[in-house]
């Protein structure tokens, strides 16, 4: 990625110029991308609308002086060439007919036997024959990285939801077995409920392994005709590449094959919707960067779908950017301007955007790229996760996805820092902790850990009933079919509550969240109560609970898929970060509260001569006053902000107290959307 290895806010444009408009586009590319700040053009080649399905080898030989010339131009400006094939398997059909350009092309064919009519399997040989030759014209071209899309992979391949089970991975699994076995014999012992089928973990390990072969082709290929370039992966977050089988490391590995790797995670929202969607994107680097191996070279995905202001404003894909840099990306890939060749300068404000906020976006990266630790409560995620999962009785396909992630983004958008790697606190939700082997399920419980109804049902599942304070706890269900409840109340002053202290239960699918059912051990402290109409409390909602491995836990009766809308308050919030200072014995390693508004989405990271601490703020109403609390050994000698012009500037005025190694910092100047408030403590 490095040119003259400068290390800043790195911008990867993508760009397709269709035929019709070639000479046009390139002509601006030259006179704006500089004008833009961009470091790289990624070209695009036939995509979106005029893709004309399965590649026609003719047409991409006719194409790749094309490429060639942008190339050349773009080295006169300095500016770097990749190249992202628009498709490996296809995204999705679009009425196109792959059988006829590629007679003999097996399609992908879903779990519920529906038929692509131009996404290919991976397994069909024609397919293969095409795309092996179709990728070497590719790199005869000799990108800096050969972008491998995210239709590598066996779901969303659209119409098709999920597969493949067409004749040729049934062959393979039949195979396996030793015995011909149906689609639908295959999908029901996936998808049985309970304990998993064993063929589960064989359907998922042949997928997994059959996806390894093609992105090794893919590698093999352009690693043949040039060896200099790297690879990269664009990804589905890993929840969902746990029902395809996916071996991140493996998989991975394959595809670099030798050579530095490139990923690409996803940052969501395509288009807008609110600005606490944001907390997705956070969420994607992290989740997406503890998968892969660890020294893959990250280029977030920001993208507008379908490319004007219509769908995502400037502002909004600045603050995808910003993320991206806040969270320790080196550059990020803009997905901004349509592939039908309309030009850039239609909505002239991204690349306004672009040049404008480079110097703010350099210094954001400048900081975040240095040797470090982010730090924060850990969320869970494996890999595993779908081959442990036990499903309900008439599951689909898709409830194999991993579970929990309404919980981690309810943790994002709550102001409490947190990452996939060892922490002193973990926040376990739903069943992923059923992948992870019972002396690291020890390990967590005797240090902070948070369960929501569905992560304690699977302790007690694995004997640790003990260790939570749990006698036992039914399947989550409506919270009306169990009574007529009104409200929480949290009321237990230890973790910040108070008598008819209320929070609503009208929140959720409608209106009538899901919880569990549960019986407690002696020992258990109770910190929040479902009242009657009376104000009467009747079941436990959230308590803690001490261990005999000398752990702390807290327990939540809510099953926090649900968690959405009301769920969200200051008091919940106040709770929750309660909840992490008690389980962390007092030194949370960030939480960060808006006195008087609402969604901050925060960070940390320690360097060896500084810590950044900094905060978004997820909702259009202003902060007046910002309170960051934290575990810091000292009061900083100085604290700086990062301004808009991309300058540090020394904070007076802070107030800022430590107490038996908790830092409280209150910023009182305006912090809104627009911006993080980004802070250097040194
Ligand atoms: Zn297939």
């Amino acid at each position: 990625m490095s040119k003259n290895n400068r290390v800043g806010a790195w911008y990867s444009l993508r760009r397709t110029l269709p035929l019709w408009s070639f000479e046009e586009n390139l002509k601006e590319l030259i006179s704006k991308l500089p004008e833009y700040k961009v470091d790289e053009l990624i070209v695009k080649v036939d995509t979106e609308e005029f893709s004309h399905g399965q590649i026609s080898l003719d047409w991409l030989k006719a194409y790749q002086p094309k490429l060639l010339k942008v190339k050349t131009e773009m080295g006169k400006l300095g500016i770097v060439y990749s190249l992202n094939p628009w498709i490996t398997h296809g995204h999705r059909d679009q009425g196109r007919n792959a059988g006829t350009q590629l007679p003999g092309i097996i399609t992908v064919v879903g779990a519920d036997g529906m038929e692509c009519s131009c996404c290919a399997c991976s397994l069909s040989g024609v397919w293969r024959r095409n795309t092996v030759e179709a990728w070497k014209i590719y790199a005869e071209t000799k990108p800096q990285v050969m972008w491998v899309e995210d239709d590598i992979r066996t779901f969303n391949h659209g119409p098709v939801s999920f597969g493949c089970f067409c004749e040729l991975h049934m062959r393979h699994f039949s195979n396996l077995v030793g015995q011909k076995i149906s689609r639908e014999q295959l999908v029901s012992a996936i998808t049985a409920p309970g304990e998993p089928h064993p063929w589960r973990k064989l359907f998922l390990d042949m997928q997994g392994q059959i996806m390894i072969n093609t992105v090794s082709m893919l590698a093999k290929t352009v690693h043949a005709v040039s060896p200099e370039t790297c690879m990269g992966l664009m990804s589905s977050g890993p929840e969902n590449h746990c029902l395809e089988g996916r071996k991140w490391h493996e998989f991975a590995n394959a595809l670099a094959d030798g050579r530095p790797l490139y990923s690409r995670p996803p940052m969501g929202n395509y288009s807008e919707s609110n600005l606490r969607d944001l907390s997705y994107c956070p969420h994607s680097i992290k989740v997406t960067r503890y998968c892969m191996p660890e020294h893959s070279i990250e280029q977030t995905e920001v993208e507008n779908f379908a490319f004007t202001q219509y769908s995502k404003s400037s502002i909004i894909t600045f603050l995808q950017m910003a993320i991206s840099f806040a969270y320790g990306s080196p550059a990020v890939t803009m997905n901004l301007f349509d592939h039908m060749g309309t030009s850039m300068e239609l909505i002239q404000s991204y690349g306004k955007m672009l040049a404008d906020k480079k110097p703010f976006l350099n210094t954001l990266a400048q900081y975040m790229l240095n040797e470090g630790r982010f730090k924060g409560v850990r969320l869970l995620h494996d890999e595993k996760s779908s081959y442990c999962k036990k499903l309900p009785e008439k599951a689909c396909y898709r409830e194999l996805t991993e579970d929990g992630g309404s919980g981690a983004l309810a943790v994002e958008r709550l102001g409490i820092a947190n990452d996939f790697n060892a922490s002193s606190v973990t926040f376990a939700f739903g069943q992923t902790i059923r992948a992870y082997p019972d002396e690291t399920i020890k390990s967590m419980l005797s240090k902070g850990i948070f369960l929501d109804a569905v992560a304690a049902g699977v302790l007690i599942e694995r004997g640790f009933a003990g260790e939570i304070g749990v006698e036992s706890i039914e399947k989550p269900q409506r919270l009306y079919s169990i009574g007529p409840f009104s409200a929480e109340e949290y009321f237990n002053p230890k973790f910040g509550g108070y008598d008819k202290k209320f929070m609503t239960m009208l929140w959720g699918r409608d209106l009538n969240p899901s919880v569990s059912k549960i019986r407690l051990m002696p020992g258990t402290e109770i910190i929040s109560a479902l009242v009657d109409a009376d104000a009467q409390r009747q079941n436990p909602m959230f308590f803690s609970f001490e261990n005999a491995l000398g752990g702390r836990v807290v327990i939540t009766v809510l099953e926090t898929t649900d968690a959405a809308g009301g769920f969200f308050n200051p008091y919940r919030l106040e709770q929750f970060h309660n909840i992490v200072v008690w389980l962390s014995r007092g030194k949370p390693d960030l939480l960060v509260k808006p006195e008087n508004g609402a969604y901050p989405m925060c960070w940390r990271k320690d360097c060896s001569n500084y810590t950044i601490a900094g905060v978004f703020n997820l909702s259009l109403d202003p902060w007046d006053k910002t309170v960051f609390t934290m575990e810091f050994d000292r009061i900083p000698r100085t604290i700086k902000r990062l301004n808009p012009s991309g300058r540090w500037s020394l904070l007076n005025n802070l107030t800022c107290n430590l107490d038996g190694g908790l830092l409280r910092i209150e910023y009182t100047e305006t912090v809104d959307f627009h911006e993080p408030l980004v802070l250097m403590l040194s």
